[in-house]
């Protein structure tokens, strides 16, 4: 992807540089005295020690490499990249104004509006905050767990999870949430697969009109990305932490499905191409 000296996103949230919460050190005999002074004072002593047992943050300053910079960066300019497309594909397709979610960088573990979030969470979109969590470590993962290498592997990922995003805008996300409680688990299942694969066809309705308004695919981007949405297929994607809210763990559909939907998006560019629901039957 011809990505090098364009402009990137200000929806970019760096959260690499971790925080650190530490509770202070004891309570100096300096407290002890104020406290007996409220006492006798008539206020409770209880206010002005916890004012003294106070807590501290500290912020360590995050490790970084050249490799790593050069991949935020990549990932600020897909995503600058999918907002020109979805502003314009939101007035032109739906009447619409399309507002921008944040993406969040994110080291080891964050809080999401999501709940607790680690690296092995995976990428993923949290309707709750509108944000998309990434920890870079997982273009790593790509490459080598998952046999996708190749930045446009990468360009597709950020822009299945903007997918989960044009999906929460367009109302989408609410009505299957409202329907698989309805639903036994299986069907419920079979909801989230459509999903998915619609945020798969999402992304490639993206790649088809970033190419045509920037042209900034090169040869074999397509074929990164469909070689990426295989392998990501089956929930392999995600490691499953039993107790942690993972938005995006369910199944995915298969390799097939999923470079089928991208394919279809890629070709089409047409949003109303895209019913992966429309077989379900429920
Ligand atoms: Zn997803």
């Amino acid at each position: 992807m011809r990505w090098q000296n364009r402009e990137q996103s200000s929806n970019l949230e760096d959260r690499r540089g971790r925080t650190i919460k530490r509770v202070g050190g004891g309570i100096g005999i300096g407290a002890i005295l104020m406290a007996v002074f409220a006492l006798i004072m008539g206020e409770n002593p209880l206010n002005v020690l916890q004012q003294f047992s106070n807590e501290t943050t500290e912020q360590v300053a995050s490790p970084t490499n050249k490799q790593e910079e050069a991949l935020a960066d990549f990932v600020g300019v897909v995503l600058k990249e999918t907002e020109t497309v979805w502003t314009k594909l939101f007035r032109e397709q739906l009447k619409e104004e399309y507002v921008q979610p944040k993406l969040v960088l994110y080291r080891g573990e964050d809080n999401t509006g999501c709940g607790y979030a680690q690296s092995t969470t995976g990428p993923f979109y949290c309707p709750a905050d509108q944000r998309v969590y990434i920890d870079l470590s997982f273009y790593e993962e790509l490459q080598t767990r998952f046999k996708a290498p190749g930045d446009f592997a990468m360009a597709y990922i950020i822009a299945h999870e903007v997918g989960h995003h044009v999906q929460y805008l367009m109302g989408i996300t609410s009505q299957v949430e409202n329907q698989r409680q309805r639903l036994s688990q299986e069907d419920g299942n079979k909801m989230s697969v459509a999903m998915e694969l619609q945020a798969d066809f999402l992304a490639g309705v993206w790649a088809h009109h970033t190419q045509k308004m920037a042209n900034l695919l090169e040869k074999g981007d397509i074929e990164e990305a469909l070689n990426a949405a295989s392998s990501v297929g089956d929930d392999r994607i995600q490691m499953e932490a039993r107790g942690y809210v993972v938005p995006d763990a369910f199944t995915h559909g298969t390799s097939a499905q999923r470079m089928f939907w991208f394919k279809k998006g890629f070709e089409t560019g047409d949003l109303r191409y895209g019913d992966t629901f429309k077989e379900l039957n429920l």
